[in-house]
């Protein structure tokens, strides 16, 4: 295939990273193509079916603030919903839903079939094409050409993907897939690094073939939270997950059996993510827990397959077996697939632009797995940030960058390019060191208005935001208009022991109290939203000044093309360091591992003065 005219933006993946990248570039007007190894298996949930939880959750919330698809295909194809974290404060709830994998896959490829300007190609791209610095295209395996003015490359564990369990070694990207390895020897050849990492997946076993009396029902909630603003309800009928727990004969057969992990015997040296760790890591780890949870979590409403989470392994089959059939409750099991592990090539997400962007060839950026991340919803998020960015350049436009007070992606962004990966890097709500105003239910408020500033946001959610933001406006004018025993309802509410009903029952029958009560009537999620920025709004105020305190030095600009050298008084260190990363900003060479706020004040001064 070759293409005279060329395509706007190339997407290379149809994983979670891909499909928003290509619909976020073709919501901005731009001719996109989506090239991927096998177009019916675009959005494929490669380990666990499930979309959420704490710190993604979040993340899924702002991908639906932006108009991306994920938290739209959630809410349509969930088995069940539940909200995590909710012992703790409301900052650090994280909405989770159990997806129907196959129903979740076909309910993203509709969406993407259906959006205007982009176009699904089903091939291998095996090279990125180059000239002067400047991505022109990609070669695909049967030789054909695709002529594009930039490329997003989100090939997930595909490159150089190798495939471990027990001694059994073979390449795939995922089971049952081929590897993508000329992709990776292309990349190396226009000058971007590769490393490897790991990660991992257990079992899934025939549902009818669980003793669920021996196990603890999990119930969704009753009154499940959609994740999109575009969700009126959820009206489903929820499915139970089932918990079960290993034992200490389980370890000691697991502990036996070290020698034949390929985790243990050196056949597997990449590293896997510390908070995920396979079954064998757990029982090496945990050496004193004789028990570990399991949560048997159902694939979907039209299958029998369920999925062990919690026992994620490379062991071999026979003892993959032996230790399933060990468990309280699945001595019966049977297994329709076992665990693996795979090790896959990633690129050292330092080498990216905050756009996303690779430093080493203009036009080319990185989304998903490959930026080192882990998990759907990461994934997806970088996407968006990459598709976005990949048009907003093409219009001549300076990229979206969030800060780290706006939204979990600005600080998953900020993170990677700033101080790159030990391990899979996913989201934790201890990494957002402003986490009491990047709720998950005031993502809209958050970033919807910047999105629509850029274009970014359809008809459909404009004007459903609209309606949201005025309603949270009259509600919290409402609240500061309402006294009770002297205090605005504002103020009250900023007792974690005063809800909304407190309010309304001690509001008596006034004209505000009525005009309150018909604004909560007739807009509770706005009025859910007000209440929690009430309750934070002290902390939110503290956490803001210090964030306009960053903020001074986050908005100042470091030239792309400054050359350290010409710094004078800086120390080597930091001027390798900051050579490397090339930061945007002061804030963001602060946040440099071996840069000092001593290193800041040199840049600064030589910033504003030249020497
Ligand atoms: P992927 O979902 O991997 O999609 C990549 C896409 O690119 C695929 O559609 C593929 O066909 C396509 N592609 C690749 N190369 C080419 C090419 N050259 N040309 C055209 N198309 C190409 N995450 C967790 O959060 N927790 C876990 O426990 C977990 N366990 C995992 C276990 C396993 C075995 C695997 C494989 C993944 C696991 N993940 C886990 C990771 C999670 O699946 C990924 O983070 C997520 O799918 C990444 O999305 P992505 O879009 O970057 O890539």
């Amino acid at each position: 295939m070759s293409t005279a005219c060329a395509i706007d933006v190339i997407v290379v993946g149809g994983g979670h990273a891909g499909a928003e990248a290509a619909a976020a570039a073709a919501r901005l007007g731009r001719s996109t193509a989506l090239v991927t190894l096998d177009p019916s298996a675009i959005a494929r949930m490669s380990c666990n079916p499930a979309i959420g939880g704490i710190g993604k959750g979040q993340i899924v919330r702002e991908i639906d603030a932006l108009d991306g698809l994920m938290a739209r295909a959630a809410d349509a194809t969930a088995v069940q919903f539940r909200m995590l974290n909710k012992s703790k404060g409301r900052a650090v709830w994280g909405p989770r839903c159990q997806s129907d994998r196959h129903a979740y896959e076909r309910c993203v490829q509709a969406m993407l079939g259906s959006t205007c300007g982009l176009r699904i190609i089903a091939g291998e791209a095996t090279d990125v094409l180059v000239d002067g610095g400047r991505v022109r295209g990609v070669r695909l395996a049967d030789g054909g050409e695709l002529a594009g003015r930039t490329v997003i490359i989100t090939a997930g564990t595909f490159m150089g993907g190798v495939l471990h369990r027990g001694q059994e070694i073979w390449p795939g990207g995922r089971i049952d897939e081929p590897a993508s390895n000329r992709l990776s020897e292309s990349l190396r050849a226009v000058g971007i690094e590769l490393e490897r990492l790991k990660t991992g997946t257990p079992a899934r076993i025939a549902a009818e073939s669980i003793d669920t009396n021996r196990c603890r029902r999990q119930d969704g909630d009753d009154a499940p939270t959609p994740f999109s603003l575009m969700t009126d309800r959820i009206d489903i009928e929820q499915l139970p997950c089932w918990i079960t727990q290993t034992n200490p004969a389980v370890h000691d057969l697991i502990r036996a059996n070290f020698d034949n992990a390929p985790m243990y015997t050196g056949q597997i040296t990449a590293t896997g993510p510390r908070y995920c760790p396979s079954i064998e890591t757990k029982i090496e780890r945990f050496a004193d827990k004789d028990s570990h949870q399991l949560f048997l979590e159902p694939e979907g409403r039209h299958t029998n397959h369920v999925y062990i989470n919690g026992l994620s392994t490379s062991l071999p089959a026979d003892v993959q077996e032996a230790m399933i059939h060990g468990i309280d409750g699945l001595d019966g099991a049977d297994i329709l697939r076992y665990g693996y592990a795979i090790e896959y090539d990633y690129a050292p997400p330092t080498q990216l632009t905050a756009a996303l962007e690779t430093k080493a060839v203009a036009g080319l950026y990185l989304a998903g797995q490959v930026n080192g991340t882990t998990g759907y919803e990461e994934a997806a998020a970088l996407g968006l940030m990459a598709g976005l960015n990949a048009a907003m350049a093409l219009a001549g436009e300076e990229p979206v960058v969030f800060g780290r007070d706006q939204a979990y992606i600005g600080v998953m962004i900020d993170d990677l390019v700033t101080k790159g990966v030990i391990e899979p890097y996913r989201m934790f709500t201890s990494r957002a060191e402003y986490r009491l105003q990047l709720r998950a239910d005031n993502a809209d408020m958050r970033l919807t208005p910047l999105a629509e500033s850029v274009h970014l946001v359809g008809a459909a959610r404009r004007r459903r935001f609209g309606r949201l933001a005025e309603a949270a406006e009259a509600t919290a004018a409402a609240l500061k208009a309402l006294r009770i025993d002297g205090k605005s309802a504002e103020r009250l509410l900023a007792n974690p022991n005063t809800s909304l009903d407190d309010i309304l029952d001690k509001a008596g029958d006034g004209l505000e109290a009525t005009a309150l009560r018909d604004l909560i009537a007739a807009a509770p999620h706005a009025a859910a939203i007000v209440a929690t920025d009430c309750l934070y709004a002290g902390y939110v105020e503290r956490q803001r000044l210090q964030a306009e305190q960053m903020g001074r030095l986050d908005t100042q600009r470091i030239p792309d093309d400054l050359d350290y050298e010409r710094v004078s008084h800086l120390r080597q260190e930091a001027r390798q360091r900051l050579a490397a990363i090339a930061p945007r900003t002061l804030g963001q060479a602060l946040r440099i591992s071996g840069v000092t706020p001593a290193d800041i004040t040199v840049l600064s001064i030589h910033l504003r003065t030249g020497s």
